[in-house]
């Protein structure tokens, strides 16, 4: 084993050579080391907690960065090829000689990742789970099953901003409370009574997750069980060998969407608030404060495959092994099941009208 630092590189990318034999190292999915894939050499780096703050403060980057447009992509020059390119990726291969190209340095402007949650999912793993999962699709294309979309499955780290904010949030609303009433006629009836009700809440809201980039698939579900507690600090070694995609949504934005989630976390305190058996909110206004963000990666092992003209992508969570995805849906199979339960159904309705009868 050798150690390992990757800050002491003056090339402005990680170096992957294996120190033995010269071939390409990649991380290794669940351990904090590099394994040359010719030779087996490991190279172990310091795995290191991720930094227990909350990030950079939002005012004084939208001060100072937010009018910063910069470039997006880097110049890498491959240590295995010489090929020099510009990337819009943190990694990647290079599409000459395949080695693994890291980039230490971010593209002057963009922001860099603070914390990453390395991939725990090995290659072979992210394919038994493809191969299931795909297995299992009930109303699936027959010819599905001869897809070989886990041949192509990438291995990429998502962007993703983690957002903190305090609130202070003024409201106004009703309250209402339930009464039972009796009718003239002796009947009892509950009848609501509202009250007008006002005040303020406050609240901190810490690591709120929001997608740093467009794509494909609905990543809600992929995200739903992120824990800042679960990240490390970022270190390139866990790049190596992985695809890494640049964040497209900046932190204004990202600000803005984790506010709308955070909005809704607001509204249930009000309730709170406003008490008694039903809630009316006419008006919230919101000031945030302490507004910070962090970027973090996301491990995902992702596939398309072209079936009937159209995309169908595939994502799998490099964490968890949870896999996510459409497949296309075989009409006649689904309308021969839909009819025979159908049948069954008419069936048994017959039946119990003789039965009956
Ligand atoms: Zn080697
Ligand atoms: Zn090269």
């Amino acid at each position: 084993m050798t150690s390992h630092d990757a800050s002491r590189e003056p090339t402005g990318h990680l170096t992957t050579r294996c120190p033995a034999c010269s071939a390409q190292l990649a991380y290794v999915p669940g351990t904090a080391s590099m394994r040359c894939g010719s030779c087996g050499t490991e190279v172990t780096f310091t795995q290191g907690a991720a930094s227990t703050g909350t990030g950079q403060a939002y005012d004084s980057w939208a001060t100072q960065d937010a009018a910063r447009v910069g470039g997006t992509s880097v110049t890498m020059r491959c240590e295995g090829c010489g090929a020099v390119t510009e990337n819009d990726s943190m990694s990647t291969t290079c599409q000459f000689c395949a080695s693994h190209l890291v980039a230490l340095t971010g593209a002057p402007g963009m922001v860099a990742p603070d914390a990453v949650l390395p991939f725990a999912v090995t290659p072979a793993a992210a394919r038994e789970k493809f191969r299931a999962w795909i297995n299992h699709q009930f109303f699936g294309v027959k010819a599905l099953k001869n897809i070989n979309a886990e041949e192509s499955l990438v291995g990429t780290y998502l962007p993703y901003w983690s957002v903190s904010a305090t609130t202070e949030s003024y409201f106004e609303g009703q309250r209402g409370v339930d009464h039972e009433e009796e009718r003239s006629n002796g009947v009892k009836e509950t009848v609501t009574h509202w009250y007008p009700r006002s005040g303020s809440v406050s609240g901190t809201y810490e690591d709120t997750f929001v997608p740093g980039k467009e794509v494909d698939l609905n990543l809600a579900v992929a995200i739903g069980g992120l824990k800042m507690k679960d990240f490390v600090a970022y270190r390139p070694e866990y790049l190596a060998g992985f695809s890494t995609a640049r964040y497209d949504i900046d932190p204004a934005n990202a600000v803005e969407s984790a506010k709308s989630k955070i909005v809704n976390q607001i509204r249930g305190r009000v309730n709170s608030a406003i008490g008694g058996d039903h809630q009316k909110i006419e008006n919230i206004q919101t000031a945030y404060s302490d507004v910070s963000f962090r970027l973090v990666l996301v491990p995902v092992w992702m596939a398309t495959f072209v079936f009937g003209g159209k995309r169908w992508p595939i994502l799998i969570s490099g964490r968890t092994g949870s896999v996510y995805g459409k497949v296309p849906v075989n009409r006649f199979k689904m309308f021969v099941t839909t009819a025979a339960m159908f049948a069954v159904v008419v069936g048994g309705v017959l039946l119990a009208m003789k039965l009956f009868s």
